[in-house]
């Protein structure tokens, strides 16, 4: 057995080794088989945590909780804002933005959740576009912003932004990230320098934070956000066709040579309006009432 060779751990990261002896040490043989073992627990970790989810009705893998999911988005807002030219000048802009926002957390199925939402006007007149981080950190661009036409357009946005929130999006890829890099995290460790330990937390809460600024969700995340989207506004007294307006708006943006990026980041399958179409008939089988807010 190895562990009788090596009695102890308390020689693992420190100089219990001499340098000269750390090539030709069993030692390596040790690192192996912790790395298999971190492997292995990444794998069981993943695979082990499966949580439901009480809006969407699905379980999912998610390993963080919902306060590490707002204190992750908190993070990494200041860095999301950064990239977009900070927050708007226009306090009167950015304010509608976050009383619609408000609006549809604080009615319907939104407000059952845990999350601290927050919705911000970034400055960036350029970039067609719209965000969420995880734990309720939601963006739009003013040049997606400044597009819109109505109240219920801009509730559209924000509403399938809150749809990436409440599905938890974001902490399904870090759940998945974590298990890539549990299994890369196992290779590191193998090959790890007792004389060099770096501080691979830091560095690793660096990297978490680099990669939720830039992450991009999947096909099937879009539509269930669109789907959630609608529920959520009509909810919230908006009248959901508002959402294919923006995606009209959107194919019109596109319409030049420069594709609005929310294109890039938001795949656009030919049957998004259809499934748009799709959601609301399932909102309101009878139809969509009158009196709500366009
Ligand atoms: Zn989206």
């Amino acid at each position: 057995m190895y562990g009788q060779n090596y009695p102890s751990r308390q020689g693992f990261g420190q100089r219990a080794f001499p340098a000269a002896n750390r090539s030709a040490s069993p030692f390596r043989k040790f690192r192996f088989i912790i790395g298999l073992l971190m492997a292995g627990f990444a794998l069981l970790s993943y695979f082990g945590s499966s949580v439901y989810n009480p809006v969407t009705g699905e379980k999912q893998h998610v390993n963080i909780s919902a306060e590490q999911e707002i204190a992750l988005g908190l993070q990494a807002a200041p860095e999301m804002a950064q990239q977009y030219g900070g927050l708007h000048p226009d306090r009167q802009a950015r304010s509608l933005v976050s009383q619609v926002g408000q609006r549809i957390v604080s009615r319907g199925a939104a407000s059952q959740t845990p999350y601290q939402y927050e919705f911000h006007l970034l400055a960036d007149e350029q970039t067609i576009n719209a965000f969420a981080l995880p734990g309720g950190q939601i963006f739009i661009t003013a040049g997606l912003f400044r597009r819109l036409q109505t109240e219920g357009q801009l509730a559209g946005v924000l509403g399938h932004e809150v749809g990436h929130v409440v599905a938890r999006h974001g902490a399904q890829r870090i759940a998945q990230q974590q298990l890539t890099q549990g299994l890369t995290g196992a290779l590191v460790l193998s090959t790890y320098d007792p004389e060099n330990p770096n501080s691979q937390q830091t560095a690793y809460i660096a990297m978490m934070v680099g990669q939720l600024v830039n992450m991009k969700y999947g096909r099937d995340d879009e539509l269930q956000s669109d789907a959630l989207g609608v529920r959520f506004i009509s909810e919230a007294g908006y009248d959901p066709r508002a959402l294919i307006g923006v995606m009209e708006i959107l194919a019109e943006a596109g319409g030049g040579a420069r594709q609005p990026e929310f294109f890039s980041t938001h795949p656009n399958p030919e049957n998004r309006v259809a499934r748009i179409n799709e959601a609301i008939e399932q909102q309101f089988p009878g139809g969509v009432p009158a009196g709500l807010q366009p």
